[in-house]
């Protein structure tokens, strides 16, 4: 992409309403834009990020073996009555009449849909176990809407919910999914750490929240550090196999929101120098509930006897548009973003230090076409700008790599390659430094 082609509207001056770093910059960046409270615009770069986080979590999901579906944004009130949630929500939800008096409301959440979409489709025991999840927008009317996406009230959810025919049955889907979401933080970068949770709204007896560590979270936490350096399951687990073994190793040690923090365990369990009191973001979180929605609403199966029994189910979500706040929470410096490669909206960034020199665009052009047909998603700063500039603006926009093409350099066969995290800097052939990169 031609800098002088794209769209990224990058601010100088760090915007007042902004008071936490992801929020700065994804506003200084050119990511998001603030449409009403809590409701934002993605722009080009941010909407990159936020592709890219999805991606990695669809790929996570199917690999557990969870269907992709798309379910709506508005749903009747009705279906929400039949589970009893209706009057319950209260003022989170966003409650619409359409023009015949009908009433709608924005899906906070979709327990309810996937209940009903379950019970018209599936009639048999050989049918289960069954994971459906989808992508899809939310609407929460967050009393406080505040650190950018963090706490939106519009915000994109990865949704998934499970079916089983027994508790057995709905532990081992659970098992998988606490796995795929330990892959997939993982794959992005971050450390999430699950932790004992309360089930709130959504009901049930066993909850993990997933937790990344940052001082501007606003969950209150308490863990074993132990967890900080656990491996997280290969990508060639075996879903269909026996996944206690690791949900052993990952939920041995102490780790448990405020909501379920029982000091007194925390204390004799985790020897002192270890234990861990701090903020953090939940980036996701997973809940068994039982027969909470298929008895009010009726989703059974038919067991070989010809008896039915009420299914038991699950549900799993993860705050695909807080990620992007959260990655950017974990790594920044004083200069902007720091991406990880695999969420980063492009690899490269590549700067000519001199606008209007023959030779230097022409070593700019031929990098730029190379790069992109080696697969790398190159951002070429090809505009008029200063070289402090540029460099400032892809330290801002954070990118892996930077490489610098200029007149002195060039005369000497070298382009400048920078790491973005870490900052290491050499000089080398601009074939070397494609090398290095692909
Ligand atoms: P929170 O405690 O932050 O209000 P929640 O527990 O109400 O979140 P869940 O119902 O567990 O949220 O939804 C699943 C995930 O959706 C959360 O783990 C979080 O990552 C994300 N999420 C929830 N509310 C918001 C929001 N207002 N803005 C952005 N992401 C959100
Ligand atoms: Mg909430
Ligand atoms: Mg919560
Ligand atoms: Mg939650």
């Amino acid at each position: 992409m031609r800098l002088s082609r794209y769209f990224l509207p990058t601010l100088k001056d760090n915007p007042a309403e902004a008071q936490i770093a992801s929020h700065r910059l994804m506003l200084r960046a050119g990511l998001i834009r603030q449409e009403a409270a809590g409701i934002y615009a993605w722009l080009p770069l941010g909407l990159r990020v936020l592709r890219n986080i999805e991606r990695i979590v669809r790929e996570e999901m199917d690999r557990a073996g969870a269907l992709e579906l798309l379910m709506p944004t508005l749903q009747l009130a009705d279906l929400w009555r039949e589970s009893g949630r209706y009057d319950a929500y209260g003022p989170e939800m966003l409650r619409i009449r359409d023009r015949h008096e009908r009433e709608l409301l924005y899906g906070p959440t979709n327990e309810e849909m996937i209940t009903e979409i379950f019970r018209a489709g599936v009639r048999s025991y050989r049918d289960l176990p069954l994971n459906l999840y989808h992508v899809q927008w939310k609407f929460r009317d967050e009393q406080r809407p505040r650190f950018g996406v963090m706490r939106g009230r519009e915000f994109l959810m990865k949704d998934g919910y499970s079916f089983d025919l027994d508790e057995a049955g709905a532990r081992r889907s659970y098992n998988r999914m606490f796995v795929a979401y330990l892959r997939a933080f993982s794959r992005m970068g971050l450390r999430a750490i699950p932790m004992r949770a309360e089930t709130g709204p959504i009901g049930g007896d066993l909850s993990h929240e997933f937790i990344v560590l940052a001082d501007t979270g606003e969950s209150d936490v308490y863990c074993d550090r132990a967890l900080l350096d656990l491996p997280v399951p290969a990508a060639d687990t075996d879903y269909a196999g026996d996944l206690e073994p690791a949900i052993r190793r990952w939920t041995a040690p102490y780790a448990a929101t405020s909501d379920v923090h029982d000091a007194a365990r925390f204390e004799s369990e985790v020897p002192a120098e270890r234990r861990l009191h701090t903020r953090g973001i939940e980036v996701g979180q997973i809940f068994y509930f039982g027969t909470k929605y298929s008895e009010p609403m009726r989703a059974a199966v038919t067991l070989p006897d010809g008896s039915s029994r009420p299914i038991h189910g699950g549900s799993y979500g993860i705050g695909v548009s807080r990620l992007v706040g959260a990655i950017i929470e974990a790594g920044h410096d004083e200069h902007g973003i720091v991406w990880p490669e695999p969420v980063a909206p492009f690899d490269v960034g590549l700067i000519g230090l001199k606008p209007g020199d023959a030779a230097v665009e022409a070593a700019c052009d031929a990098l730029y076409a190379k790069l992109e047909a080696s697969g790398m998603h190159v951002l070429y700063d090809d505009t008029d700008e200063r070289a402090g500039a540029k460099f400032a603006n892809m330290d801002l926009v954070g990118l892996p790599w930077q490489i610098a093409i200029g007149p002195r350099g060039l005369a000497a066969g070298q382009v400048e390659l920078k790491r973005r995290a870490g900052g290491e800097r050499v000089e080398l052939a601009p074939d070397d430094a494609i090398a290095r990169l692909v």
